[in-house]
């Protein structure tokens, strides 16, 4: 177990800590005020994003969405096109239903109590410590995989991260560790730290300003801390999806809400049956989704990108729709839409999806 002996020692390590963030911390949109809305979210954006492309989004967000009362209020396909690219779209719409939670019981402000935080939908306990401690500086500790990589280097954990006692270890740590003083700068030190000096790969040891506390560099056993974990197999995807054009209109329709991507907008499709060719792929799920029986379809682009560990590879087609009615029987959505090439960009997409429209706008 990690301790500091003595209390100079411990004051010695944070105070290098913090002197490190002062002089290195990044800029960050948040970080000018810390204005509880803005710190919320900022940390939903962060989980699983790093932080430059949350910068981003977070300025996007707050010149659409200035106040708590605007997110309450907007239409949920607005709130899913500033969100389209950052993924798990269930975020986003948990931002909004706490939203106008907020406006109902807390006259629109973001409450400083941590079971007031825990009742509100997609605010976890890590989530709820981070605003209390980065919004409203007080003393919560907080275990992020930056945090957790430090800790493992510096206490020299030769166990994986994740087991129950390894666990119990890194929460006493943050505990211990907590500069009650000035929480929301220790916090953002340690997880700054993590990003930025103690590395997943090549650490910058030499560089490092609590290096003399470290008992895996004296150790020599950096490059095993933490210890790693089993990479997981990717899995491979394949779907194909038709696009259908008439008088210079594009068909799409929203997904329903029931899955990761529920509100989202696409072409009709799915995945490959087994021994099944896109070609046929796309006949079939065009007839199951709308009941339109699609004809002849041409391969228009083939698109790859990469979800958790899904490889997906999504062939598109354009397809001939006999003279049908204009409105489908929808069996996959819950709304559906002929729109211009230009409007396409109004809707937001999953990833595969939206490439494609790109490519389209393109042509
Ligand atoms: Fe991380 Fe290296 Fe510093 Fe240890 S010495 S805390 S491994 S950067």
């Amino acid at each position: 177990m990690f301790k500091l002996s003595t209390e100079s020692q411990q004051q010695s390590f944070q105070y290098q800590l913090l002197n490190w963030f002062h002089l290195h911390k990044r800029s960050l949109p948040w970080r000018d005020d810390y204005i509880p809305y803005h710190v919320w979210i900022s940390e939903i954006m962060g989980q699983q994003t790093q932080m430059e492309r949350v910068a981003d989004y977070f300025l996007r967000w707050i010149d659409r969405f200035p106040s708590v009362a605007s997110v309450a209020a907007a239409p949920e396909r607005d709130i899913l096109k500033v969100w389209e690219g950052l993924g798990y779209y269930s975020r986003a719409r948990n931002i909004q239903k706490t939203a106008q939670l907020l406006m109902e019981e807390y006259l629109g402000e973001v409450p400083a109590s941590h079971k007031d935080l825990l009742s509100l939908p997609g605010i976890g306990p890590y989530t709820a410590a981070a605003i209390l401690s980065i919004g409203f500086n007080q003393p919560w500790p907080l275990l992020d995989a930056n945090v957790e990589r430090v800790f493992s280097r510096l206490a020299d954990i030769d166990k994986p991260l994740k087991l129950k006692d390894t666990r119990k270890e890194l929460e006493n740590m943050a505990d211990e560790l907590l500069y009650h003083k000035d929480p929301r700068n220790w916090n953002q030190a340690l997880m700054e730290f993590g990003a930025l000096v103690c590395t997943p790969k090549k650490p910058t040891c030499s560089l490092c300003p609590v290096h003399s506390f470290c008992l895996a560099c004296k150790r020599d056993t950096v490059d095993w801390r933490p210890v790693p974990r089993k990479k997981k197999a990717i899995i491979e995807i394949t779907m194909a999806c038709g696009i259908l054009c008439r008088d210079n209109l594009f068909f799409i329709q929203q997904r329903l809400d029931d899955d990761i991507w529920g509100g989202l907008w696409e072409f009709p499709g799915g995945r490959l049956l087994e021994n099944e060719s896109p070609e046929q792929a796309v006949i079939r799920e065009v007839a199951e989704e709308t009941e339109w029986q699609v004809i002849n379809p041409v391969p228009f682009q083939s698109v790859v990108h990469h979800y958790t560990r899904y490889r997906v590879t999504l062939h598109s087609f354009w397809c001939q729709l006999p003279q049908t009615p204009m409105q489908p029987v929808l069996h996959a959505a819950t709304d559906a839409a002929w729109v211009t090439l230009q409007e396409l960009s109004e809707y937001p997409y999953p990833a595969g999806h939206r490439n494609l429209v790109q490519l389209l706008q393109k042509q």
